[in-house]
């Protein structure tokens, strides 16, 4: 038998419940899509406000491609860095509050670009144990000795900070939980990282745009400097609604991305349109707070709607609001009798969540509107009589 037995890793992957199947997208991102040849109401996507097909995002692009074509054409260092990139890092810059920004090409990208620039063999990486895949992927690959600590727990963290002995330490953290929803204390956490002489890094990929004054995310919020948060990471393809990533933090750490960020230094810029696209979304996000008001409407009306069916929500108050169900056959199950129902919402299976804490990712956008609430809550009705049911007997593996 072969050393590559693909067959066998994809059948168990089938047998437990985990095999991913990609959906067929057939328009833009909006309230309703054609999935599969299907008109259906979706409550997936992570376009919190509605900016991935807005007109005037997309009059940007088109008129970009005019004056830089299509194609980044090569890395920033060799002739890829447009005026379009340039003014936008400034831009985001500006908007951060950092004294300096730096673009990847993508979320990923730039956390492998940081991490890796920042820790060596030597240093530690102390991490939040629900971080994306890309976070801790990103501590993985830098050779620094890793780290968990317990979710959203600053005393948990200090114990692991007390004990470590390496010169440089990085403590990092999603801002809001791209699979719960809930917010870091950064602050508290911040604190902590300081007495103990580590810096912090907030990966804010769906906090910028959702989150905080002018959309300005988790480090508004609590009024972060640069001192008490130095790197400072954001995602174009969230609530930006296009596509690529950035960091910010003061001018030496933005130089020693330039000069030694693999993943910045090694690959095509993004599309000089994409990013005149994004600078036309970063107004849009900054300035229509309405809205983030939207969106907050929307996420009462479901929380408590939600509550009147008796089904236990996440703590958030962010546009994720996740629906525990525990076991991957649950979360599909429920994911398969709403789109019965004409409503798409993703089953979040592990690894991508803890085994046992499968859920219904619902995610909302300011282009839904109440209506298209009240059609979610009357599916949820329709099948809450089986989530309810789930609930109750997955809650008491939840509390072990
Ligand atoms: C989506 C996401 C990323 C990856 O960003 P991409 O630009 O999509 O590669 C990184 N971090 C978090 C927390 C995310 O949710």
């Amino acid at each position: 038998m072969s050393a590559f037995n693909l067959d066998a890793a994809l059948a168990k992957r089938r047998d437990d419940n985990l095999y991913r199947e990609r959906k067929l997208l057939g328009s833009a991102q909006g309230p309703e899509v054609i999935v599969d040849g299907r008109k259906t109401l979706a409550f997936c996507s992570n376009d919190y406000l509605g900016l991935a097909n807005h007109p005037e995002v997309i009059a940007s692009f088109r008129k970009a491609t005019d004056q830089y074509g299509v194609g980044g054409g090569a890395s920033h260092l060799v002739i890829g860095h447009s005026e379009a990139h340039h003014k936008l890092e400034e831009e985001l810059a500006e908007f951060t509050g950092r004294p300096r920004v730096i673009l990847f090409s993508t979320g990923y990208m730039a956390n492998i670009g940081v991490i890796s620039a920042l820790l060596g063999k030597r240093d530690a990486v102390f991490q939040d144990r629900l971080n994306h895949a890309s976070l801790i992927d990103a501590g993985q690959l830098s050779g620094a000795r890793f780290q968990r600590y317990l979710h959203n727990d600053p005393a948990s963290l200090e114990l692991k900070l007390q004990r470590s002995e390496t010169e440089r330490k990085l403590v990092v953290t999603d801002g809001v939980f791209s699979m719960d929803g809930d917010i870091a204390p950064v602050r508290e956490l911040s604190t902590v990282a300081r007495k103990h002489d580590a810096w912090l890094m907030v990966d804010d990929a769906h906090g910028f745009g959702s989150v905080g004054i002018g959309g300005r995310g988790v480090a508004d919020l609590h009024d972060m400097s640069t001192e008490d948060l130095p790197v400072l990471v954001g995602t174009l393809g969230k609530a930006f609604g296009t596509a690529g990533a950035f960091v910010a933090g003061s001018e030496a750490l933005i130089e020693t991305l330039v000069q030694f960020a693999r993943t910045y230094i090694y690959t095509t810029s993004m599309p000089p349109a994409v990013a005149e696209a994004t600078r036309t979304s970063l107004r849009l996000l900054r300035d229509e707070e309405w809205r983030r008001e939207h969106l907050k409407d929307l996420i009462d009306q479901f929380r408590s709607g939600c509550e009147q069916l008796g089904l236990e929500l996440m703590e958030s108050n962010t546009p994720i609001q996740p629906i525990l169900v525990g076991t991957a056959e649950n979360a599909l199950a429920m994911s398969a009798a709403l789109a019965e129902e004409g409503i798409l919402v993703t089953a979040i299976r592990p690894p991508t969540v803890p085994n046992g804490m499968s859920r219904l990712r619902v995610t909302f956008s300011a282009s839904h509107t109440t209506e298209h609430v009240n059609r979610l809550l009357s599916a949820l009705e329709k099948v809450s009589k089986n989530i309810n049911g789930i609930q109750a007997r997955e809650k008491m593996k939840w509390q072990q």
